[in-house]
């Protein structure tokens, strides 16, 4: 007997033939005694209409009611999926978040799972149920639904099989599992065998929607073995785990990732004391806006003052603006200027430590194709370079074909 925990996203569950496609699968693959919990991501575009419908109506769509809005996408499809189980003869049950027991924090739109309490899953499974859990959605202490962040079903998924000490969580999508950069972007991109926890979360982090982060973290917390791989075919797809199995597997680049959900903050002219950063970046994460890169620069000619420049995720970009209005009452700064054309472009890679020249040779290739770099950051496994939004596919392919495709076959 094996306990299985199996997500699909939007566009596996896009329309009742995807569904009643999943249905028939789960149930040819399943042992008699095989206990199946599934987690649902929303129709196809559904939450992307959810957003666009509540911007009709609000110029601030954040906050409660947005969570209340956003989190009805995914009780469509679990109620839907649930129906063809029964249609299909096996026996289904459909669960809220908050009915199968994840508990989250009280960050709208950012919720993070704070606990799950499976019980109920767990006497429907022992009833003969399979499961249909409503990714994305946990209740907070007072009651009320958060979202779990764009993406938030595979940490549903995860966070499940981690509480209920599945054998496996199996992540089902649009491509057959994980590959060096996205394959949208480069038919020369290759699918990996395995990867680990580390790169995974650092591809995710970085802009590698496959996964969302916090799905990888959780996955590393609990040690659960996550297996990427198509709703549509029957290949064996990625495993995401501790560490690799097999030497042949791990490459000095594991992948290259963009992010062109991005957006860079110029505070221009910032009076320049001590505490000024602090009370800046202390105001936007009150406001929980997520700061990424950032660059304090040097004037050389004017010490009073100085530029301050970072990016965050272009759907803050409403709530860092009015932070931003707010603070300007008490922080001098001559002004603010944000810049939405921009992306970043990043290479992943355990086996990059220790090895110099890699940075030098992801820079030549850019400046090869012409692109100028705004702002870097690197990470113990990764180097990011922040570059104008139309040239990322050209900066994606070039490096994934020049740098990461190099001593593969
Ligand atoms: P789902 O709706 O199933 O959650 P997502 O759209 O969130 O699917 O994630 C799958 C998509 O992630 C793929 O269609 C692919 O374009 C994109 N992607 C980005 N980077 C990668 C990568 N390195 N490997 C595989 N897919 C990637
Ligand atoms: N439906 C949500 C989204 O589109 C959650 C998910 O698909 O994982 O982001
Ligand atoms: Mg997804």
């Amino acid at each position: 007997m094996a306990l299985i925990v199996k997500k699909f996203g939007g566009s596996s569950v896009a329309t009742p033939e995807k569904i009643f496609h999943i249905v028939d699968r789960v149930l040819k693959h399943k042992k008699k005694d095989d206990q199946i919990v599934i987690v649902v991501s929303a129709m196809g575009d559904t939450t992307d209409d959810l957003v666009a419908l509540a911007k009709k109506v609000t110029s601030h769509p954040y906050g409660r009611e947005m969570d209340r809005l956003l989190s009805t996408g995914e009780q469509v499809s679990i109620a839907l999926m649930a129906m063809a189980f029964t249609e299909k003869g096996h026996p289904a049950v459909s669960m809220t978040g908050p009915q199968a027991g994840v508990e989250s924090s009280d960050a709208f739109g950012k919720g993070r799972i704070l606990d799950v309490k499976p019980e109920r899953i767990f006497k429907a499974l022992e009833e003969g149920n399979i499961v249909i859990v409503a990714g994305f959605q946990g209740i907070t202490d007072t009651g009320d639904v958060t979202t779990l962040g764009r993406g938030g079903s595979d940490t549903t998924a995860v966070a499940l099989a981690g509480a209920m000490k599945a054998d496996v969580c199996e992540i089902f999508t649009d491509v057959d599992g994980v590959y060096s950069t996205d394959p949208r972007v480069t038919d020369r991109a290759q699918k990996l065998k395995e990867i680990t926890y580390g790169e995974m979360l650092e591809m995710a982090r970085l802009g590698a929607g496959v996964m969302q982060p916090r799905a990888v973290e959780m996955g590393s917390r609990y040690g659960v073995p996550i297996h990427v791989r198509s709703t549509f075919t029957e290949n064996p797809g990625t495993i995401i785990r501790e560490d690799y199995t097999m030497e042949s597997n791990q490459h000095t680049i594991t992948g290259v990732a963009d992010d062109t959900n991005v957006a860079k903050v110029a505070l221009v002219g910032v009076e320049n004391k001590p505490g000024v950063a602090h009370t800046i970046f202390q105001a936007l994460a009150d406001a929980t806006v997520d700061v990424d890169m950032i660059v304090q620069s040097i004037r050389t000619t004017d010490d009073e003052r100085t530029d301050i420049v970072f990016t965050i995720s272009r759907d803050d970009v409403v709530l860092a603006k009015e932070t931003l209005d707010k603070l300007r009452q008490t922080v001098d700064m001559e002004c603010v200027v944000i810049n939405e054309d921009m992306a970043k472009v990043s290479i992943v890679g355990a086996g990059m430590l220790g090895q110099p020249g890699v940075a030098a040779q992801m820079f030549g290739i850019l400046s090869e194709e012409g692109i100028n770099l705004e702002i870097i950051s690197t990470s113990e496994i990764s180097i990011s370079c922040l570059i104008a939004e139309n040239r990322v596919k050209d900066a994606v392919k070039a490096i994934h074909d020049k740098l990461c495709l190099d001593g593969r076959n």
